[in-house]
């Protein structure tokens, strides 16, 4: 999520590591920090901003050294600020450590390590790591390597971290786990370290790609050495880079928003991750965990957001009152508070936005909030102001989202109201405990499900070029997938800017039926559910006045292939999960006809990726 960069060589380390990190500021910062070692000399710097922001704070420091490294972070555990800032340090001030990624069991391991006597700075689930490399580097009296291997062993989590320590100044160690870690090499022993090639590939082409379990031990002397966790040595595989800086920051992608669509999988499992105990059938959402009883006793639930968010929202409606039996209201944040509404102190409100930031989104939760009600946020910028104003809420960790119409924070939106619903009906009791094992077993398989719907790419780019040229577009679902339908036509509309409707798809007899004909293409949600045989009825309906459908089916799906004009199909999974995978293809949908179309997909006409005006 955040940028992690590091060097070790024959030059100076500070001005290779302040150009990685302005490569890497592309994904996304609220903050940056450095550290360097010059002879036994450890320095730091760090603090709230940008990379010009760390610039002018280090101004004519002491920034000497040809071991050092670099970090800009994206907060998911504390409000972004000087202190939370990486590198972070132990207690003895030897170490530091940079982090990308979520330490899921921090806060046991803090525990732990605060009663040995460790004493902790800041709100990170980072520093765990570094107070633990420590305190074992003395009880085992172990190297530094050595120490990072069994400290990771008891680490659960998601990490990409490179650690340096002023008592082995030549030595600079690195270890990933579901985060990603690249290694440039390059001449006279130079080594480089990144989140991605982007900073490394200015200096050499040659780059290894650290795996999942293994540890980089770069030593002035003897190189580069990999082992994996299990202490086995493993051969590092070179690579020669291929392609050019542009394409690097989208991960080789020709827009962010396709590589924020092919994140998916990664960012809802990153939404999940520790917050989904399937041996002893738990949900926590730590954020909320203060207020349950209130969620529990609330008479409503009232959701506000705008946009992809409201949709969002939509969905949350009816996963509370299906799971969890409490009634829920889906508001415009923009005309919640315009209308005198009735809120008051037994309401529980969930405010839903991506940046944290929009206006109409912020000016509802201060109008609930004055009339007493619990305000819950939903937001994916950590110490955004959403997150700031709300009694508490739930990050949903999708990583920064950069193309402007939105995707991964909608799936990640969605994951985290899936855990909330779920998480109270099961306090409650409304829904068994038969139904929420096989609920919660069914979630954690969505990334792959996800993974395996993105295969379709090929065959929905196809069915993009034959419906690129419509004026119009409508978009059909029930239930579950309404929202979804409502999603897919705000998706074609922003960035293709052709005219689309969502509908639920039994409305559609009472209106936008009079807009079929042959040149109409129909989208429509069509999988195997509880409203299955009604949806297979609208699709005759609208094949009778000579509509286009192109339904999205259940893998195996017969009926609706002998009636639709064309069908994807998705992994079967349970009605309340249906969104997270129906709404892919409606993404790459909309995202290859914008292209065929020659629009700016990534910055659309008119819109703004953070709506902070009313
Ligand atoms: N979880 C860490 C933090 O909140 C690292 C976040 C990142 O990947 O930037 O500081």
């Amino acid at each position: 999520m955040c940028g992690i960069v590091a060097y070790l060589g024959h030059r100076e380390a500070y001005p290779i590591l302040i150009n990685g990190l302005r490569r890497l500021e592309y994904r996304g910062y609220d903050s940056a920090g450095v550290a360097l070692i010059n002879g036994h000399d450890l320095r730091i710097f760090k603090c709230k901003g940008k990379v010009s922001d760390l610039e002018a704070h280090v101004q004519d420091g002491n920034v000497k050294g040809t071991v050092g490294i670099g970090h800009t972070r994206w907060a998911t555990h504390g409000p972004p600020n000087d202190v939370n800032a990486h590198p972070h340090q132990g207690n003895s001030g030897d170490l530091a450590l940079i982090h990308n990624g979520i330490i899921e069991n921090y806060a046991p391991l803090k525990e732990e390590l605060i009663h040995r006597g460790h004493s902790f700075k800041s709100d990170t689930d980072t520093e765990v790591l570094v107070h633990l490399i420590e305190d074992i580097q003395f009880t085992e009296k172990v190297d530094l390597a050595e120490a990072v291997r069994l400290a990771l062993d008891s680490v659960v989590g998601a990490y990409a971290i490179v650690v340096i320590d002023r008592k082995e100044p030549d030595v600079m160690v690195a270890a990933r786990k579901s985060s990603p870690l690249v290694i440039g090499i390059g001449e006279q022993g130079e080594h480089f370290l990144a989140s991605d090639a982007t900073p490394i590939v200015e200096h050499t082409k040659n780059v290894v790609y650290l795996e999942d379990g293994e540890i980089a031990v770069i030593d002035r002397q003897k190189g580069l050495k990999i082992r994996n966790i299990k202490n086995q040595d493993k051969t590092p595989f070179i690579q020669e880079l291929e392609m050019h800086l542009e394409a690097l920051e989208k991960g080789g992608y020709e827009h962010f928003m396709l590589k924020e669509i092919h994140e998916q999988p990664r960012s809802i499992r990153d939404s999940l991750r520790g917050r989904m105990d399937l041996i002893n059938s738990e949900v926590v959402l730590g954020g909320i965990r203060d207020h349950e009883q209130k969620f529990q006793n609330a008479k409503r639930i009232l959701i506000l957001g705008c946009g992809t968010s409201w949709h969002a929202g939509l969905v949350g409606e009816y996963l509370f009152e299906d799971l969890a039996r409490i009634p829920v209201e889906v508001e415009y944040a923009s005309e919640f508070r315009y209308r005198n509404p009735i809120v008051g102190e037994e309401d529980i409100v969930i405010a839903i936005s991506q940046s944290g930031e929009t206006a109409d989104t912020l000016a509802a939760i201060e109008l609930a909030k004055s009339r007493g009600a619990t305000i819950i946020g939903i937001c994916n910028v950590v110490g955004s102001s959403i997150a700031r104003v709300t009694h508490a809420g739930s990050y949903t960790h999708a990583g920064p989202e950069i193309g402007v119409a939105s995707t991964k924070a909608f799936t990640a939106q969605v994951t985290v109201l899936t855990l909330m619903a779920l998480m109270i009906g099961r306090r409650k009791g409304t829904i068994s405990a038969s139904n929420f094992h096989r609920l919660i077993n069914e979630l954690d398989a969505i990334p792959d499900k996800v993974q395996k719907v993105l295969q379709s790419e090929a065959q929905i780019k196809y069915i993009a070029d034959i419906y690129k040229d419509a004026p119009n577009a409508l978009y059909l679902g029930r239930g579950y997938s309404f929202p979804v339908a409502l999603e897919g036509a705000l998706k074609l509309k922003e960035i293709s800017y052709i005219h689309a409707e969502g509908y639920p798809a039994a409305e559609m007899k009472h209106g936008p039926i009079a807009l079929i004909d042959e040149a109409m293409p129909v989208f429509v949600v069509a999988t195997k559910g509880a409203s299955y045989e009604k949806v297979v009825s609208n699709i005759q309906e609208v094949k009778a006045r000579k509509g286009k459908i192109i339904a999205i089916v259940t893998e195996g799906d017969t009926v609706v292939k002998e009636l639709a004009d064309h069908v994807i199909e998705i992994p079967e999974t349970p009605d309340q999960l249906v969104p997270l995978l129906s709404v892919i293809p409606f993404q790459l949908i909309s995202y290859h006809i914008a292209v065929m179309l020659g629009r700016n997909v990534d910055q659309p006409r008119n819109l703004a990726k953070s709506v902070t005006v009313e």
